[in-house]
């Protein structure tokens, strides 16, 4: 068998109606194109070398499609900032197709490639600073165990792009399991499309949840699944400290994988009423919102199954979103401290972390390392509360069973993605030099738990703690 054997191709999603679902659109290229990175790692894993050898970078940068992709637009609307919105659609970025490895099936997206018919007044394309940021983002979040769409590659050009000032043109090709997102099932609902939705959920039904496919109340078992999903993705987020920023209903996918990373962060110090995002002005997105927001967006999708499941079904498992995410939450928290998942000594060393990392100039993703012993070097020293940091590593120390702790060594970082390790790569990036980029995505390979040159010599120096530190969604 060749390489190119092992991996097989299809478009299950153009077997929708055209112009109903989805549009035909063929990218537009970048000029100049280089290659920022490719991720070997996932290359190799899924075994996709042939696909991305250096000769084929203009498929990448826009150019000519290669041959086993299928490129088009796929519309779906959604709420933003808890508003209707009407239609959005992929405004710049396009599904390319379905590739199977063995056990592995991704769905692949082409992200700043181009106008579409539902770019509205954007101009289709995606900077190479958010670029970055979202390739490096979902690496980190891949490497901390939290689902997430994966960065494949990321293709720099000289194609100015106009933001809050000129910047250049990326493309970035990002694999999930599925980029359907609560806003596909709003758009024919909100259109009153009843045939439509129903083509849509039996798609999405059969792309995550193939097993439901011939069960008589497959909808409301689908719904439970979704909702069980989302409660895992934003325990985990909750979990790590990761503020996503924009949790529109078009930003949240139904597969539960974290999807469209626009201005995220990470807490510093534990705040929950840190926002990230400077657009949100009256604190929806905060960290410690998420939760809820995340139940907000379930009830939009739980309107659009009224016409297949009775309102006291979706009411009723809405009403269980806030104990299964605690769950999730207790579950997440137990992994990543190797604690035995019933022990009632959690509760308090989760209380102890939030206290000792509450004072701006603490960063809260190092506590999960300082608190259980990991080696490496750490900023919050000046300003965490020393006693109860104390008083949390001896109460770790007494409750924590080494039998687990195999676990938490893959998903305990002793170095956080800060927003200031962003801007350094970013400005080395744009000075031409992209090798940073290489070193922390190979760090994040080898493990987060292993300490990583590049990423202290890339944190050092934070920025000051009361700086107050927002991100444009600008992108
Ligand atoms: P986002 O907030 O990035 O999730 O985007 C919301 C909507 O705006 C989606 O429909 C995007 O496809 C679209 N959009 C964002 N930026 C652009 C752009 N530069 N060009 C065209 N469409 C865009
Ligand atoms: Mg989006």
């Amino acid at each position: 068998m060749t390489a190119r054997d092992a991996v097989s191709w299809s478009a299950p999603y153009r077997a929708l109606p055209e112009d109903i679902f989805w549009s035909p659109v063929s990218p537009e290229p970048l000029t100049g194109a280089y290659w920022v990175d490719k991720n070997e790692s996932l290359i190799e894993a899924l075994q996709l070398e042939p696909w991305l050898s250096d000769d084929l970078i203009d498929a990448y940068a826009g150019s000519t499609p290669l041959a086993e992709w299928s490129p088009l637009a796929q519309v779906y609307s959604g709420h933003q900032f808890g508003q209707w919105a009407g239609q959005l659609g992929d405004g710049r970025g396009l599904y390319l197709g379905v590739s199977q490895s063995g056990e592995h099936a991704f769905e692949w997206h082409l992200k700043g490639a181009g106008q579409t018919p539902y770019s509205r007044f954007g101009d289709g394309r995606a900077v190479l600073r958010s670029s970055i940021r979202e390739y490096l983002g979902s690496e980190y979040l891949a490497a901390l165990g939290v689902p997430t769409t994966r960065g494949l590659c990321l293709v720099g050009s000289q194609t100015p792009v106009r933001r809050e000032t000129m910047e250049t043109g990326a493309t970035l090709v990002r694999l999930c399991q599925s980029h359907l997102r609560i806003g596909h099932f709003e758009h024919f609902y909100h259109r009153q499309e009843p045939d439509h939705l129903r083509t849509m959920i039996e798609f999405a039904i059969a792309q995550l949840d193939p097993d439901l496919s011939d069960v008589a109340d497959r909808d409301a078992l689908f719904f439970e699944r979704v909702l069980n999903r989302s409660a895992r993705l934003v325990a985990e987020w909750m979990a790590i400290g990761f503020v996503h920023g924009v949790m529109n209903t078009d930003n949240t996918a139904l597969s539960g994988e974290t999807l469209d990373y626009g201005p995220y962060g990470f807490l510093t110090h534990y705040n929950p009423d840190f926002v990230i995002n400077h657009t949100d002005q009256t604190g929806r997105y905060a960290y410690g919102q998420q939760p809820r927001v995340m139940q907000w967006n379930l009830a939009c999708l739980a309107e659009t199954l009224v016409g297949s499941v009775s309102v006291e079904t979706l009411q009723g498992l809405l009403k269980e979103f806030p104990a299964r995410y605690m769950q999730a939450y207790q579950h997440s928290m137990a992994r990543r401290f190797a604690f035995a998942e019933d022990n009632p000594a959690l509760a308090e060393l989760l209380k102890l972390q939030q206290t000792a990392f509450a004072k701006p100039g603490t960063y809260y993703p190092e506590s999960f390392a300082l608190i259980s012993g990991f080696e490496g070097t750490y900023l919050s020293h000046a300003a965490v509360d020393r006693d109860v940091l104390e008083q949390a590593k001896r109460l770790w120390e007494r409750e924590h069973e080494p039998g687990l702790r195999g676990i938490q060594n893959q998903i305990t970082p002793t170095w956080m993605l800060s927003h200031w390790m962003l801007d350094r790569v970013i400005q080395s990036a744009e000075d031409g030099d992209c090798a940073p980029i290489r070193r922390l995505r190979q760090g994040m390979h080898q493990g987060v738990s292993q300490q990583l040159p590049e990423a202290v010599r890339l944190n050092s120096q934070p920025p000051p703690a009361d700086g107050g530190f927002h991100l444009s969604c600008s992108s």
